[in-house]
């Protein structure tokens, strides 16, 4: 029998399960598919076969996690690529919160599974759906290596300098109060396809890579290795996102606690969910904000403007942050696809080396590519990101070797 080529790709929200099936022999896609609103009454699920064997759609309460996979399961089983099947290699989770202790993909045991958990108090919307994912597919498939692929882990090369906050180290240590970043698989992914893109190898790159998404992160990669990130202790912090405040002045927090009489529970809720494009001008897709500014709406052009306020500050601090920069690279729904943010981002930047071209900038496609001018001190970037493909790779690799040493 040949060895098993297949990773099947979890990432278990609190109230959703995106899955991809991947075959690692060319990374292509044998099944995708997505469960929303878990526990409801109006829980809908979408499946796609390889190469557009069509979709299948179910609406209907799925009432659990478990539930929702055994549903995947089925799916995958009627399109001859099911869990049984000898040709599965693992499954890759996506763990948003991974900590100081996960610097990498691990292979799941019930010693990373309390590992996991003891992280909840810093994830606690992230961590227990990822755990809830976990544990159902193992009872599914106990006897499958299962790989936990952490978001932070890509961070966790920053130097103390970057990573501490300026308060005393003693209450954030007890606290586990650290900047530790997200959307690390986005960002290790997009910084070696970027080094790729230039013909190099990720360790001669300087990257600042831009993941503009709902969520939206920059960080700094020095010679493939994360040196700073926008993202904190939570995914609250830096950049405008869609309904996230990004940076304010932690005061405002005491500020409408004590005059404006809110709960932390409320305070928590307006800057999380109420913030950001959608609490400056109650939409937080960059197309109807583009729409609306094409339209003279002054609130949407004041939004845009402050989302690009933000992100230049960012461009400007990791540039510092890594004295040489050889490509600014954008990614994620908004960075691969609203060349309006990309250019307002980078304009008037020559003294740094950084332009972007209006013909290639307006060019649109899958593939990575190149933005700037011809001869650019520094190359600026599209570069679609692939989490799930970044996970599965992950996955595969561990597996792979976890298998070679055991055969030693
Ligand atoms: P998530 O953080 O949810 O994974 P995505 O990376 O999918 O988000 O990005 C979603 C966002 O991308 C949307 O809210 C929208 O603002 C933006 N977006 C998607 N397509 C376009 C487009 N063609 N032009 C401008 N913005 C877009």
């Amino acid at each position: 029998m040949t060895d098993p080529t297949r990773v099947l790709v979890l990432n278990s929200g609190s109230s959703s399960v995106k899955y991809q099936l991947l075959d690692m022999r060319d990374g292509s896609r044998l099944a995708t598919g997505l469960v929303e609103r878990i526990g409801e009454q109006t829980s809908r699920f979408r499946h796609t076969g390889a190469d557009g064997g069509g979709t299948r759609e179910q609406d209907g309460p799925i009432a659990d996690h478990e539930a929702a996979l055994k549903a995947v399961a089925e799916e995958l089983a009627r399109d001859g690529v099911g869990l049984d099947s000898p040709e599965l290699a693992a499954i890759g989770h996506r763990v948003v919160h991974g900590g100081l202790f996960f610097t990498e993909p691990t292979v799941i045991d019930e010693a990373v599974l309390t590992e996991i958990e003891r992280l909840i108090p810093v994830a606690p919307l992230h961590n227990p759906a990822n755990l809830t994912g976990i544990r159902t597919a193992r009872a599914l498939r106990p006897d499958l290596p299962q790989v936990a692929v952490f978001d932070t882990a890509f961070h966790t090369t920053m130097p103390e300098a970057a990573a501490r906050y300026a308060i005393d180290p003693r209450i954030a240590d007890r606290h586990r109060i650290r900047r530790y970043g997200f959307h690390g698989t986005s960002h290790a992914y997009v910084s070696r396809e970027t080094a790729r893109l230039l013909g190099k190898d990720p360790s001669e790159v300087n990257v600042i890579v831009l993941h503009l998404g709902n969520g939206a992160s920059a960080s700094a990669v020095q010679k493939g290795r994360c040196v700073d990130t926008s993202m904190g202790l939570t995914p609250l912090e830096g950049l405008v996102m869609g309904t996230r405040s990004g940076d304010l002045d932690p005061a405002v927090i005491f500020h409408l606690a004590r005059v404006g009489k809110m709960s932390m529970d409320e305070i928590d809720t307006l800057l999380n969910k109420r913030s950001g494009l959608f609490g400056l001008c109650g939409d937080n897709d960059m197309r109807e904000i583009r729409r609306r500014i094409d339209e003279g709406d002054e609130e949407a052009a004041l939004a845009f403007d402050i989302y690009i306020h933000r992100l230049r500050k960012y461009i400007g601090a990791y540039y510092a942050v890594l004295g040489r920069v050889d490509a600014v690279a954008f990614t994620a729904g908004v960075g691969e696809n609203a060349a309006a943010v990309r250019e307002a981002a980078l304009s008037g930047l020559d003294g740094l080396g950084l332009a972007v071209d209006g013909e290639r900038n307006a060019v649109r496609g899958d593939a990575p590519r190149l933005i700037s001018p011809e001869g650019a001190r520094v190359a600026v970037a599209v570069v679609p990101t692939d989490e799930e493909l970044e996970i599965a790779t992950q996955t595969y690799a561990l597996v792979g070797k976890t298998a070679g040493n055991t055969q030693r």
